[in-house]
């Protein structure tokens, strides 16, 4: 008998047994539900292995302490869990969602993701949001009977974050909601908003680390100076180390009891009884009070501005964004240097869809890669001094 997930289910959150279904149908797990198949499958892809050697903001090899999108992944599923467990909504979803969100990430964070999008601006452009949606339909391919790893419908909306009217009419039912305008589900409503919890107040606590801002000018901020003064009141003899921890771990926590606090209101006045009540909402029931957005806007100004758009960090992405050219111009100008595995994908698509095609499986490629395997990828094309035949070898 399948393990369905039923302690505390709400009547509109998203049930197992009522998914709309995978793409190719398949038996219901024996001891597991369908969410938690969809995140097995999604810990046991290549693509989620790769995760721990791609960065948001720092370059991955620049030190052991900062966040990879592995961990970030991580900290979005413990957040997201905690909320779905509170709202009686469903945390295997929650979790798989939250594992996946970040799987069709390029190399170098958002300067790697700009810069791929510039080379595909011809071709399609490039979306770290639809590559994520592509990596679990397609790209992953080692299941007997399909390719991707074959995910619920609940799963793949949730990933789908946000999606051009253009690229939504392309992708069927998952696309849908941009066309119709209707709200996913609240597991997937509540994902993108830990993923925004995690990374406003793991940014912080990297930037801080790294140098790059200081406590000082964190002090103009209310979300940071509130706990800052919290702990500094109750522990006058904190190491810096301590206290940067403690307020970063309260800050977490007030989002997320104001997300959780706000969302229920907002359920209740609602009415919900079904998703499809969840659906037909004009905007998304999990939010947080307004003012808290208000608090976590200022705070992201300040890390826009004294963080990711701090000179180093322009210097990093300037580097990366070269790399990213580099290596997409070379790969189309001649498709024989590519490993003739790749290459055979990138002239399939090149049959079918011409330029465009041959161009989506440079992407693929590239976007695939992690910053050390970009890197050395570049070193292996254009160093000069690698012309030794072992160094090319990948
Ligand atoms: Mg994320």
């Amino acid at each position: 008998m399948a393990n369905t997930y039923s302690s505390n289910l709400k009547s509109y959150a998203c049930n197992d047994t009522k998914s709309r279904g995978r793409l190719f149908a398949e038996d219901t797990p024996v001891y597991r539900n369908n969410y938690q198949r969809d995140r097995d499958r999604i810990i046991h892809s290549a693509a989620f292995r790769r995760l721990e050697y791609k960065t948001q903001v720092f370059v991955n090899h620049e030190g052991d302490l900062f966040r990879t999108r592995l961990t970030h992944s991580l900290e979005v599923a413990q957040i997201a869990r905690s909320i779905a467990r509170e709202l009686g909504l469903h945390e295997d979803l929650a979790e798989a969602i939250a594992l996946s969100h970040d799987l069709g990430h390029t190399p170098f964070g958002h300067a790697g993701q700009t810069a791929l999008n510039q080379c595909m601006k011809d071709h399609g452009g490039f979306e770290h949001n639809l590559q994520s949606l592509r990596v679990v339909d397609k790209l992953e391919q080692k299941y007997a009977d399909f390719d991707g790893l074959n995910l619920t419908f609940e799963t793949r909306e949730g990933i789908l974050k946000h999606c051009s009217l253009v690229n939504a009419t392309k992708l069927g039912d998952v696309g849908q909601r941009f066309v119709d305008k209707t709200q996913p589900s609240l597991e997937a409503q509540l994902t993108d908003l830990s993923d925004e919890t995690a990374y406003n107040n793991h940014d912080v606590d990297d930037g801080l680390r790294y140098g790059l801002i200081t406590i000082d000018e964190l002090l103009d901020i209310e979300l940071f100076k509130t706990q800052h003064d919290i702990v500094t009141k109750k522990h006058s003899s904190l190491s810096q180390r301590r206290m940067i921890h403690e307020i970063i771990r309260r800050m977490i926590n007030v989002m997320v009891v104001d997300l959780i606090d706000t969302s229920r209101k907002n359920i209740e006045q609602a009415e919900l009884k079904t998703i499809d009540d969840v659906r037909q909402q004009h905007q998304p029931l999990i939010s947080f009070s307004e003012n808290m957005t208000a608090q976590k806007l200022e705070l992201k100004q300040f890390l826009r501005t004294r963080l990711y758009q701090h000179y180093q960090v322009h210097r990093m992405s300037k580097k990366a964004g070269a790399i990213i050219q580099a290596l997409f111009d070379a790969f189309m100008d001649d498709t024989r240097i590519l490993h003739p595995e790749t290459r055979e994908s990138c002239i399939e698509l090149e049959k079918t869809r011409g330029d465009a095609g041959l161009a989506r499986g440079v992407a693929d490629y590239i976007a695939g890669m992690t910053d050390r395997y970009a890197i050395v990828e570049y070193e292996r094309i254009f160093n000069p001094r690698q012309l030794s035949f072992a160094s090319l070898i990948p």
